[in-house]
């Protein structure tokens, strides 16, 4: 397919830290596509947590299929508008690599830990894991992943750690957050087709835990919609069936409206090519109306599913997990493996460690190191 005037193009990428021959058959978006999907990390997402703890439930998202379907939707909308595909496959494929066990409990905690340290940071991490923590090739750390695909991996960035990453990589994925111009036109679709995914699997998994109902989200009207049109189709359905037609055609809405929406504005500012797209405004958006009802969604999802007070339960208990990993590898750094133990950085070497573990391999260490049972007295979350 033909690729637009201001589509990312694998020929013209600024390349890879350390050069590479190019190869037959592949251009080099698709082998940083390919890179992530045979990384070590990108295997881990498998037991890591988005909502729910890995353990409450076998059908509940984690950060493997989340991951999977902001792909699947990040391709669709990059066919409707000429983008690059595979820039966005790699970049949603890559982009919660850096992300701790237990969702954003861990991830807050360990930000905790490493507060005398720099911090931690999960899109700052998943950095980290591409270009560094990765240990697979003979000639350099990490994957050696394009700039393009690095910079979509990079979604947010304080500006301190931004002039930081500049010292070490002058006018480089760093960059941007200090000179107020936007990453490219994929990066800008991968950051809404993740908007999109956990909008609507969150409902889905919500629900079918028994935290959110169907009724609590009929007042939106992104949901009402969809419901009303559903079962104007359908009249008999209900139940499950009924709410997955709805999400299936909220999906559906949801592309559509970004496809049109950025239609729009990219032929208004007809960007001469990738490069010219950085300067201009965000040009991948949805609409204002959609825009609008994304965000009562989202407060909606917030108030009724992430603070729930299961849910908040299971992660006080998950953020008391890392911290006291956390604690127990910076006192004996022996208990970690060699490659981490040897290292001078030991505050920063504890945090890779523990942000790389699983859901269930954190809670194992913390038994083995504890001898406690963390998640013994949380009542597990209602089995699908
Ligand atoms: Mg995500």
């Amino acid at each position: 397919m033909a690729l637009a005037a201001y589509a990312s193009d694998a020929s013209r990428s600024r390349g890879r830290r350390h050069a590479e021959p190019a190869v037959r058959l592949r251009d080099d978006f698709q082998r940083d596509r390919d890179r992530i999907v045979h990384s070590t990390a990108f295997r881990r997402l498998v037991y890591k947590t988005q909502v729910f703890i890995n353990h409450e439930g076998d059908l509940f998202r984690t950060r493997l299929t989340h991951s999977l379907e902001v792909a699947q939707l990040g391709r669709a909308i990059a066919r409707g508008l000429s983008l690059n595909e595979d820039l966005v496959e790699g970049i949603a494929l890559a982009h919660d690599l850096g992300h701790t066990p237990f969702g954003h409990a861990g991830q807050d905690a360990l930000h905790d830990c490493m507060r005398e340290h720099g911090g931690f940071e999960h899109n700052l991490q998943s950095l980290r894991v591409v270009d560094a923590l990765e240990a697979r090739y003979p000639d350099f750390d990490g994957l050696n992943l394009s700039f393009d695909t690095r910079e979509g991996i990079l979604k947010h960035c304080s500006r301190r750690d931004a002039e930081q990453l500049e010292a070490v990589e002058p006018n480089g994925v760093g960059r941007r957050f200090l000179d107020g111009t936007r990453p490219s036109l994929e990066a800008q679709l991968t950051n809404l087709a993740d908007e999109i995914a956990y909008n609507a699997h969150d409902i889905d998994d919500g629900v079918r835990s028994g935290l959110l109902s169907l009724a609590q989200l009929e007042g939106l009207p992104l949901v009402q919609r969809h419901q009303q049109g559903a079962l104007r189709d359908h009249p008999a359905l209900a139940g499950r069936r009924l709410l997955f037609e709805i999400i299936r055609r909220m999906l559906s809405e949801q592309i559509h409206d970004v496809i049109d929406a950025s239609s729009g504005l990219l032929a208004a500012a007809a960007p001469a090519d990738a490069q010219t797209a950085r300067r201009l405004p965000a040009l991948i958006t949805f609409s204002p109306a959609m825009q609008a009802d994304s965000t009562e969604l989202k407060r909606l999802l917030m108030r009724h599913l992430y603070r729930h007070p299961q849910v908040m339960q299971t992660t006080a208990v998950a953020r008391t997990v890392v911290r006291e990993l956390f604690d127990a590898y910076l006192a004996s750094p022996c208990e970690m493996p060699d490659d981490f133990a040897a290292r001078d950085d030991r505050a920063r070497a504890v945090a890779d460690y523990v942000a790389g573990m699983t859901d269930r391999f954190a809670t194992r260490e913390h038994r083995r190191l504890t001898g406690r049972d963390a998640f013994a007295v949380v009542p597990p979350g209602t089995s699908p």
